[in-house]
């Protein structure tokens, strides 16, 4: 629905001329995320400040106009794509770091800025801030606040939740709120932080962040452990989170994975290994060889076919090398991917990998599977050409029967990537109408004209 002027000369009055798009093909690419599902907006404003974020929403209140946040767009769910046309403000030119105060071991940043940026920042200083999505480089940090996004260090050091202090943000009446406080203790009041992370942009639009910071580790010790079935890999998982010394990264890659590997990369792995895992653990050169001699030792005891460990940043490099090269190969192998990131508890991973294999025998197509063990987190993909008829019906029947199988194994549909819209209308699958008449009514009090990313997170109708 084209924009009514009096709306285009009041974003031209908050935002300047050079930060409005008004034009179909420049509004097009703001239409898109990573999960390629796609809405064209009909303007994209680009925010500088906090006020000016303010003011757009007043706009948008005022007109009744949908607003959709965008951080860079590399979500996998389409919880950036506009799907109800208005208008997309986006925040990536609010990338500064605001206040750095090692003392409190806290960092104010603008929500805009990179992960990548702002672990930049850190290293010279020698802290990091813990959550590590794969697409750090690009991602910015209101858009990990809004997912709650993590990464493999998320099994020691938490996902985002864990490691904010406090926020500023704009609710859908316009009203600027500031959650939590600048102390690494704190129970005044409800836990607002909390409940803004992870909720997608559909509650408040965050503006500045105060973030938890952690020291970073002199030095890192991985290990690569092949294991002849995924059973065997999951009793190691179980046996490394049962004991005293926990991996920064505790990563897996099932038998597709590997057979992926054998006939697309150069890599030479034995022809009985059908699991694997990369362990790493982090911590002073002390500290870490008691860790490395117990890490040794409990997988050891589990007569794995292979242990491999690396001692140097080069021999853990080398190491990676299977887990770094498997998505550029998934991407390129099968036209069409559904990537889900499903969660169990660790001890039922055995019996998800089971119940995958299954399913992928079942409807007769490649279930891809690895992910972030230490926290029961896989993902799962399911290839397939869309162009074949057969094969699009049996991903899209497939896809409920996991969701099923992960919910009767006490799991979660979304670990880290949410819900967005791929995923909405699952959720009440995992969620009961209480739960959801309760979010509903959240909704309701932080944004009561429903402008803020409507009709995602979860279903609007009971
Ligand atoms: C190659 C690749 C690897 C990935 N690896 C990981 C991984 O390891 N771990 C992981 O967790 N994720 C991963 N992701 C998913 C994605 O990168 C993360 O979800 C990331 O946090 C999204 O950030 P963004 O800035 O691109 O947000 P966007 O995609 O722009 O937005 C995502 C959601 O956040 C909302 N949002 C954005 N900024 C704000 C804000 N300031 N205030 C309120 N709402 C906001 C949007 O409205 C939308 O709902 C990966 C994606 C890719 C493409």
């Amino acid at each position: 629905m084209p924009i009514k002027p009096a709306v285009v000369e009041a974003l031209l009055t908050i935002f300047g001329q050079d930060d409005v798009y008004l034009d179909a093909a420049d509004c097009w690419i703001y239409g898109y995320d990573n999960s390629k599902l796609h809405h064209p907006p009909d303007a994209v404003a680009m925010a500088s400040s906090h006020e000016q974020v303010v003011a757009c929403v007043a706009l948008c209140k005022e007109y009744q106009i949908p607003l959709t946040t965008r951080g860079r767009g590399t979500g996998t769910t389409g919880a950036a794509v506009p799907t109800s046309g208005g208008i997309v403000l986006s925040l990536e030119r609010m990338n500064q770091v605001l206040e750095f105060d090692p003392g409190n071991r806290s960092i104010r940043v603008q929500a805009g800025i990179t992960n990548l940026a702002l672990q930049n920042f850190l290293k010279p200083h020698h802290f990091f801030w813990a959550p590590d999505p794969s697409s750090a480089e690009y991602c910015s940090v209101g858009g990990n606040l809004a997912c709650n996004a993590a990464g493999p260090r998320a099994v020691k050091y938490g996902s985002c939740r864990d490691n904010t202090l406090r926020l500023k943000a704009v609710t859908g009446n316009a009203e600027t709120i500031i959650t939590g406080s600048k102390t690494s203790k704190g129970v005044v009041g409800l836990d607002l932080t909390r409940l803004l992370i992870g909720s997608e942009g559909c509650l408040a639009i965050i503006t500045e962040a105060d973030l938890k910071l952690l020291p970073l580790p002199s030095d890192k010790n991985t290990f690569r452990v092949l294991f002849s079935s995924h059973a065997e890999a999951s009793t190691a998982i179980q046996a490394l989170m049962a004991q005293a010394h926990t991996p920064c990264a505790l990563e897996f890659m099932d038998h597709h994975a590997l057979d992926l590997l054998r006939q697309h990369s150069p890599l030479e792995l034995p022809q009985a290994a059908a699991a694997m895992l990369m362990v790493e653990i982090d911590g002073d050169p002390d500290s870490l060889a008691v860790s490395s001699r117990h890490i040794e030792s409990t997988l050891a005891a589990l007569s794995p076919l292979e242990i491999n460990c690396a001692h140097s940043p080069e021999q853990a490099k080398e190491l990676w090398q299977a887990r770094k090269a498997l998505s550029p190969i998934l991407r390129n192998l099968a036209p069409n991917k559904i990537n889900e990131d499903v969660v169990v508890p660790i001890p039922q991973l055995s019996n998800l990998l089971t119940g995958l294999d299954q399913l992928s025998e079942r409807y007769n197509l490649p279930i891809v599977n690895f992910g972030h063990a230490g926290n029961g987190n896989l993902h799962v993909n399911i290839l397939y050409d869309a162009a074949d008829p057969i094969q699009d019906q049996n991903a899209k029947s497939c896809l409920p029967e996991i969701f099923s199988l992960v919910l009767s194994l006490d799991g979660t549909l979304s670990g880290e990537h949410g819900v967005g819209i791929a995923k909405r209308d699952y959720v009440d699958r995992e969620l009961g109408e209480t739960e959801l008449r309760l979010m509903r009514q959240i909704k309701q009090q932080f944004d009561p004209d429903l402008i803020l990313n409507p009709n995602k997170g979860w279903p609007t109708e009971s």
